[in-house]
């Protein structure tokens, strides 16, 4: 290994490979865990990385050793320059895929296919109308619906991203994995995760264990499958034989995944996390509106990167979220 490709690897060994770009922090949903019902005070047009910006910085991780960038938000297709932005990322040796609320992604097909972008993430917490209106504060529910079923359809792969929240969607569990017996599709369970502003809760917590247990309770032993997970999933990956999607529980709360995390991520106004969780953030645009080089202020963020969810290595402290003073998730990224 060179020695400029040690700057993404941390001090627990952790090879950073995978870059996750915040295009916006503008989104046409307002989903309540996500942000607050007033909105987030939005950077000023001049402080969000502009396309060529993007560009560099997401450059120079490639150059040191990432392969693979997720585009997010905000809403990363609500960009006006968001195929602009796709096309020119395409052209670094990275794989490339989005994390996107589906709303609009139908106008994207034909980049998509363009540049070779297969991996796409969508967003959808309910399949009840009405709750998905509740829970997004808009109501676009069957566009999002028919609009996967597009995307699978022209075959791309596909994950439904569902956070679960108790009293709201738990009861959709088997309704959502029963989904996958027909459509080649992956529905990724996510435990609700404390930000700025989401009012979360312990007691709102639906936990891998009890996914689980709704599975149990109504599958067959024998016909429920633990898949292999890829080499830093944040997924545990489930099948129903004979089902044609597959299943998975993204537990971030009761089982965190940072052993094997290669994740750090830029914010759509230039700053470098290296943790979902951190509290501090490195600035990447002034140094690089000066002329300055980024390099050792991205060495200096990955080695400050802390063993477990940057700092917050039990459930209870997540309780004391005074102390952890966090961006909300809409101006991070997921
Ligand atoms: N607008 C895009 C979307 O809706 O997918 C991308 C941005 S969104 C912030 C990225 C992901 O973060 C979504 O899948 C969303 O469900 C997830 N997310 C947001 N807030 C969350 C929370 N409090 N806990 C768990 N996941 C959350």
């Amino acid at each position: 290994m060179t020695e400029s490709k040690n700057i993404l690897t941390d001090t627990f060994g952790r090879k950073h490979t995978y870059l996750r770009i915040s295009l916006t922090e503008r989104c046409n949903l307002r989903c309540t865990y996500c942000m607050p019902a007033a909105g987030i005070p939005l950077s000023p047009k001049s402080h969000i990385m502009t396309y060529e910006e993007i560009y560099t910085i997401a450059k120079e991780f490639v150059d040191h050793g990432v392969t693979k960038i997720r585009l997010t938000g905000g809403e990363p297709l609500v960009r006006k320059d968001a195929a602009l932005i796709m096309e020119k990322l395409a052209s670094l040796p990275i794989e490339l895929a989005i994390t996107t609320n589906g709303v609009i992604v139908d106008k994207f097909i034909d980049t998509f296919k363009k540049i070779g972008l297969k991996k796409i993430n969508v967003s959808l917490d309910s399949l009840n109308t009405d709750k998905n209106t509740f829970i997004t504060r808009r109501d676009y529910f069957k566009k999002v619906y028919d609009n996967i079923q597009l995307l699978v359809k022209e075959g791309f792969e596909v994950k439904i991203n569902c956070v679960l929240i108790k009293g709201f969607n738990e009861n959709e569990i088997i309704d959502f994995i029963e989904l996958t017996k027909t459509q080649a599709l992956q529905i990724r369970f996510i435990e609700f995760m404390p930000f700025d502003g989401n009012k979360w809760d312990l007691e709102k917590l639906v936990s891998l264990e009890e996914v689980l247990k709704q599975v149990y309770a109504k599958y067959d032993a024998s016909s429920f499958i633990r898949l292999d997970d890829a080499p830093n999933d944040t997924a545990k990956n489930y099948q129903i034989k004979g089902y044609k999607g597959t299943f998975a529980v993204i537990s971030s709360v009761t089982n965190p995944f940072c052993d094997s995390c290669n994740r750090v991520r830029l914010t759509a106004n230039g700053q470098l996390k290296n943790c979902l969780f951190s509290t501090t953030e490195s600035d990447l645009l002034t140094p690089l509106r000066e002329g300055k080089s980024i390099t050792t202020v991205i060495g200096k963020a990955v080695q400050a990167k802390q063993k477990v969810r940057s700092g917050m290595d039990t459930i209870e402290k997540f309780k004391d979220l005074t102390s952890h003073n966090n961006r909300s998730m809409i101006a991070i990224g997921g």
